[in-house]
């Protein structure tokens, strides 16, 4: 069966290379006569992995020596809980830049922990197309809190905040290794591995050692799970880690430094995301259009409508609308384009890019654009 062009925002296509290479060792790992799905965390054949996983993230973001690399489980959604958990410990006051879901998301867990949030800037205004410029952020706060690229408005940082002594921390789930990143101008990074890293099942967290408290020093009531101490303090082998998963993002490393590491991502990445925003910026007619403001594009995630997403409200427009964007899902996939339909905060369509997609991808969906736009003029 052929392969597709999978535009999915997450869990998302990996590079074939690594595909192929799980594929090669799933019955025998090394000449252990396992696959690494059934082996012990606690192994000598495991323990290697883990480690060259952790090695990898440090070698290729560059991590500083005073900052932890930690595996943990639960998603980007549970750091919303563990940073506020964690950092919300001193003034008891955060700061977050609201830029749609992910940001209103963690905003929220940290208000119903108990921390005081502060919502210093929003682009609600314009529907999140945008990202607020917030050149420096100053107060008593515990930390200021950003989601670095919104994965279902389509935005992205151009710029680092400047929070003086004030920690920053990052959602980075769906821009990590994208590009390459100053990781000494945070406190705390996550990243959900679904999107850029792995499959689904591990989180990848960077944080600055002194920001790691002890377990009786975070908000009251913290479970002993959801302490970053009680990772740093184990190698994140505190209990059982999603060892396979770990063992993927391991190869989807390497993947990246064979081809450029960070760097190379990034050219890469502008590559396809400029292939794709020129087509939707200078279309024939404009069929399409892209939703976010030129300064904020995510490279990772394109939202972009048709003419027909008119803001119209009247049932005929709004059914003509529905139509076409259902019609324009079905047809990709008919054409090997899949998981194209937008997401309803926005409308549309979406094409996720990550890092595992390739040029070649880009240029048959812009071909598959071009065809549909004729056809519905
Ligand atoms: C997907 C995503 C999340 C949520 O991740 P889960 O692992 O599903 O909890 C959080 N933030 C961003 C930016 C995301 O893209």
């Amino acid at each position: 069966m052929a392969r597709v062009y999978n535009f999915s925002a997450g869990p998302s296509c990996l590079p074939e290379e690594v595909l192929n290479a799980c594929a090669a060792e799933m019955m025998d790992y090394n000449g252990t006569g396992q696959s690494v799905m059934e082996m012990s965390h606690r192994s000598k054949a495991y323990e290697p992995i883990i480690q060259d996983a952790e090695a990898m993230v440090r070698k290729l973001m560059n991590v500083p020596d005073n900052y932890k690399v930690l595996f943990v489980q639960g998603g980007g959604s549970t750091q919303f809980a563990m940073v506020a958990e964690n950092l919300g410990i001193h003034t008891g006051k955060a700061a977050y830049i609201e830029t749609g879901v992910w940001a209103k998301k963690a905003a929220a867990e940290a208000k119903k922990l108990g921390v005081d949030v502060d919502i210093i800037a929003s682009s609600k205004d314009k529907n999140y197309s945008y990202i607020p410029k917030v050149e420096k952020i100053e107060g008593n706060y515990d930390y200021a809190y950003i989601c670095f690229n919104n994965t279902i408005m389509g935005t992205h940082y151009e710029y680092i905040p400047d929070t003086g002594k004030i920690p920053l921390v990052a959602d980075i789930s769906s821009c990590v290794l994208s590009e390459p990143l100053d990781v000494s101008k945070f406190g705390l990074l996550f990243a959900g591995a679904q999107k850029n890293l792995a499959p689904a099942g591990v989180t990848l967290v960077i944080i600055r050692e002194d920001l790691i408290c002890e377990p009786e020093a975070c908000r009251a009531g913290t479970p002993t799970m959801l302490c970053y101490k009680t990772h740093a303090d184990n190698d994140s082998m505190y209990n059982t880690p999603p060892c396979y998963t770990i063992y993927v993002l391991g190869k989807v490393l390497h993947w990246i430094e064979a081809n450029g590491g960070a760097e190379g991502m990034l050219k890469r990445n502008k590559e396809k995301a400029d292939y794709l925003y020129n087509y939707l910026d200078n279309n024939e007619g404009n069929f399409y259009h892209a939703t976010t403001e030129v300064g904020s594009r995510s490279l990772m995630n394109v939202p972009f409508l048709t003419k027909y997403s008119t803001g119209a409200t009247d049932e005929a427009s709004v059914a003509k609308e529905k139509e076409i964007n259902d019609k324009f899902v079905k047809e990709a996939a008919a054409a090997g384009l899949v998981n194209l339909k937008g997401h309803r905060l926005v409308g549309g369509m979406r094409a996720s890019i990550y890092n595992a997609m390739t040029l070649d991808g880009v240029k048959a969906l812009v071909e598959f654009m071009k065809k549909f736009a004729k056809e519905n003029a």
